[in-house]
């Protein structure tokens, strides 16, 4: 069966892409091809569903799949921890964080830590807006959003700031710590330590930022990629594309995930992270600076940056000592093939941030026991 044969259109789309004789056929034309190939999977939820869906599990040894730094908990660097940290025992300051980053290691405390032993007042929000919201009741208090995710988060912390400045908050403060994924995958590619076949692009980033937004990895690097959505078709489908272009050696950007990624992506949201924010240079866990891969904000709303109440020092951090989340994080490691994996690393006892989401590579072969 050929990838295109799955309608788009089709009213009973999602249960197409679901539909388990479909998944089957593709796997087993998968199955029939020779080509040998490491895959990057970019994005934590594809790493997630890829065990879920049993997709992971039914390819051939001679297909190998990579984590890379497509979760936003795992890649959020140790300094924005201790600044996120430090902010939240700030007397009459209040942190609202999404809820995975309550575990993620600082240098000896995590947010939760904090929270229980030294006080630090740190809430969980479901959205920016709740920050937004106690701002407004709060006007004693100094509330600090701790800004944490990729191209599909960004625009939602950039209305927030909006809303705050048409409103006049002058109590609400962000703590940037958004990163690009176009730059990480050119900073993978241009290391030239690591050996990746093709990408499967993350189907959501996509949304906002097109498919254009990827085509340097096929022309610069002549290395194929295919954005994919979820479910275990989109992936199968997604994996065929790749090995159809490697072993043609035709590398090119495909689209798997039409049914919510165009070209050009979403124009709204684009301007809307434009007016508030812009691109500087930021520091990955794991894999150091990466030039342009992070956004902060610009002009008028440089007043709400939270780097203006940080009146403490953060000395100098390093990585726990044996943690390979970075080597994970740039597809040189399995989970597994670190030493703390299951024995001093668990989801209940993190040691890297790779195990504190559920989107991390470590948590997800910790949940399926991948290989
Ligand atoms: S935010 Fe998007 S890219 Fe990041 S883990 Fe979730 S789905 Fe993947
Ligand atoms: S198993 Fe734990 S210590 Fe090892 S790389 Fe993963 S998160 Fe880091």
């Amino acid at each position: 069966m050929k990838p295109s044969s799955i309608s788009n259109s089709s009213a009973s789309l999602l249960d197409n892409f679901r539909n388990p004789e479909i998944a089957r056929r593709l796997l087993g034309e998968i199955r029939s091809r020779e080509t040998q190939a490491t895959l990057m999977e970019v994005c934590g939820t594809h790493t997630m569903a890829l065990f879920a869906t049993g997709v992971r599990q039914g390819l051939p040894e001679h297909i190998h799949l990579a984590s890379g730094p497509g979760c936003p908990v795992c890649v959020t660097p140790l300094k924005s921890m201790e600044s996120a940290i430090g902010l939240a025992c700030r007397k009459d300051t209040v942190l609202f964080c999404f809820g995975d980053m309550l575990k993620v290691p600082g240098v000896s405390d995590t947010l939760e830590s904090a929270r229980a032993n030294r006080g630090a007042r740190v809430r969980i929000m479901y959205s920016p807006l709740d920050a937004l919201e106690f701002a407004r009741n709060e006007p004693r208090t100094d509330v600090v959003l701790f800004g944490v995710g990729f191209e599909t988060t960004i625009p939602l912390f950039a209305s927030v700031v909006q809303r705050a400045a048409a409103h006049r908050i002058t109590n609400l403060y962000l703590l940037t710590a958004f990163k690009l994924i176009p730059p990480a995958v050119d900073a993978l590619l241009s290391s030239g330590d690591i050996r990746i076949d093709g990408f499967i692009l993350p189907g959501h980033v996509s949304s906002i930022i097109g498919e254009g937004a990827y085509s340097f990895i096929a022309e610069r690097y002549h290395v194929p990629g295919v954005i994919a959505g979820f479910e275990a078709v989109d992936l199968l489908e997604g994996i065929l594309l790749l090995l159809d272009m490697i072993s043609r050696r035709e590398p090119a950007i495909k689209n798997q995930y039409a049914r919510f990624v165009s070209p050009r992506g979403n124009q709204r949201a684009q301007d809307l992270i434009a007016s508030v924010f812009t691109e500087c240079d930021s520091t990955w866990r794991g894999l150091g600076e990466i030039r342009n891969s992070g956004v902060r904000l610009t002009g008028e709303f440089s007043r709400f940056d939270a780097d203006a109440l940080i009146d403490f020092e953060i000395g100098a951090v390093s990585e726990p000592a044996g943690c390979s989340c970075g080597e994970v994080l740039a597809g040189k490691r399995t989970p597994t093939e670190c030493a703390l994996f299951r024995s001093a690393c668990t989801p209940a006892h993190p040691v890297g941030p790779c195990m504190v989401s559920r989107e991390g590579a470590c948590a997800a072969h910790y949940y399926y026991g991948g290989r």
